[in-house]
């Protein structure tokens, strides 16, 4: 039987990466790359296309980027000096072909492709009234409605285009368009989703992350601001702002998990800022202990920054190993519960007879804290203190992140101290929401917060159409020992 591994299954998931690249030899061998250091925002499929000035070329593939794009021959089809390449979680619905991006389509105009990071608030609205004019979709992706909405607009040129089906939608986008005029990289008017310019000699980048950048030896050049399109071509690179100002509001989770810690984010080293939050953390809610202890690895730089602070030694209390991926074989029922220890086992010569501070990046379901806590205390450890670096997550994520329904997450369900007592933790604290944005050098505004912080607070930068308000919640401390 084929499952999903529990520690996986109890995290948010980013949906989506994407890179693009104008003006190289071999574009499609570079995209390949830059996917390679975006595969921690997707890991069930990948796509590449390209053009090579007169043909686009397309290769999209279930599962890694190294499982489909690590071939010459696929690479060699994939011709031309300007490409676009997308990685993909899936979640709700199918992991189907025909939802893997680059999607692309044959316009009045020439060929169309787009990558697409975020998630549209307004699709299905939007979908349902573009089927009854006749549309007719090839996938079940939110992004399919701006090619239609590109195809019917009654504009000219093809920015024009663009950007009439842009201002139609509403939620979180950033696209990378590869069309016969140029490859456009644009982000929503609040920059919910990130996307980062580079340089590698004449060639132009476009990278979710800074990282990815990096992967190719390329130069970060600046971020795409919010509600920026950017066109790139034989003419050169043209900036337009075709939408409303407005304040952005860039997605605060980027830094507490999503992007890799060697990545820079809004010009903040992500590694850096998970440091500060430990350090806030430890500041905020202390606890006497002998060790802190990390959850691998995306707990790794906030205990780093807990134990720098106050000055508890960090140890590495749980093994993480890395042969185990999102799914696994489960051999039979009888091993079930076995199953946990694929991925992370405790050391108990480290952890027996001693306090522990544990760290982790999040709760979600709750289902791994439970199971880290127990394996701690099976490994003889005296006290487990949990840690978590983000404030409780009581909401889901319409912009792009694989979040449960909220009934499913246990912040949206219990008070702290309930959840200490769920976890069977001796006590459980989660930065405050202040400490977060303190921690990435800023004061956050209440009446005007200067990121989406929605997972955290219920407040939604845009609208969302498409589904019922799932803000509200009782306020709830912060803090509880037992
Ligand atoms: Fe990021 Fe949370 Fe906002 Fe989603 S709701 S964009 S995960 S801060």
């Amino acid at each position: 039987m084929l499952t999903t591994n529990p520690f996986d299954d109890d995290k948010l998931r980013e949906e989506c990466g994407i890179f693009g690249i104008w003006g190289a030899d071999n574009a499609a061998s570079f995209v390949a790359l830059g996917l390679h250091a975006l595969q921690h925002r997707g890991q069930e499929a990948a796509g590449i296309t390209t053009y090579d000035g007169a043909h686009f070329h397309s290769h999209r593939a279930m599962g890694h980027v190294a499982g489909g794009f690590d071939r010459e021959d696929i690479i060699r089809k994939l011709a031309g000096r300007t490409g676009i390449g997308h990685v993909r979680y899936s979640t709700t619905g199918e992991t189907a072909l025909r939802n893997v991006q680059p999607l692309y389509a044959e316009l009045n105009d020439g060929g169309f492709a787009v990558a697409h990071n975020g998630n549209l608030s307004n699709a299905m609205k939007v979908r349902r009234t573009l089927n009854r004019r006749g549309s007719i979709f090839q996938s079940t992706s939110d992004t399919e409605v701006i090619i239609h909405l590109v195809a019917t607009s009654s504009l000219t040129a093809p920015l024009d285009r663009l950007t009439d089906a842009l201002k139609q939608v509403e939620g979180a986008y950033s696209l990378l368009v590869l069309t016969e005029e140029g490859l456009v990289a644009c982000r929503d008017p609040l920059g919910i989703r990130p996307l980062v310019m580079g340089k590698l000699g004449e060639a132009t980048i476009f990278a979710s992350e800074t990282v990815a950048l990096d992967i190719i030896g390329a130069t970060y050049l600046r971020d795409v601001e919010p509600g920026e399109l950017v066109l790139v071509n034989n003419a050169g690179i043209r900036s337009y702002r075709p939408f409303a100002p407005a304040a952005p509001r860039p997605c605060v989770f980027e830094h507490v998990y999503f992007s890799r810690p060697d990545s820079v984010a809004e010009g903040k080293s992500v590694y850096e800022v998970r440091k500060n939050i430990g350090a806030e953390l430890s500041r905020e809610a202390p606890v006497e202990a002998d060790y802190v202890v990390p959850v691998p690895d995306s707990g790794v730089p906030a205990a780093i920054g807990f134990s720098q602070a106050s000055g508890i030694p960090f140890e590495l209390g749980i093994i993480r190993s890395h042969y185990v991926g999102r799914t696994f074989i489960q051999p039979s029922q009888e091993v079930r519960h076995l199953g946990v220890k694929l991925k992370h086992n405790a050391n108990s010569a480290l952890v027996h007879g001693k306090r522990i501070v544990l760290i982790d990046d999040s709760i979600v379901r709750g289902t791994t804290s439970v199971k880290i806590v127990q394996m701690m205390r099976d490994a003889g450890a005296k006290e487990v203190h949990l840690r978590i670096a983000s404030p409780p997550t009581r909401h889901s994520c319409f912009y792009g992140v694989d979040t449960p329904e909220r009934a499913k997450l246990l912040a949206a369900q219990m008070g702290i101290e309930q959840m200490a007592d769920y976890i069977n933790a001796d006590s459980l604290a989660f930065i405050s929401i202040d400490g977060l944005y303190r921690a990435l050098g800023d004061q956050r505004d209440a009446t005007a917060p200067q990121r989406c912080d929605a997972c955290f607070t219920g407040d939604y930068p845009t609208s969302l159409t498409d589904l019922e308000d799932q803000s509200g919640g009782a306020p709830l401390s912060l803090v509880a020992s037992r």
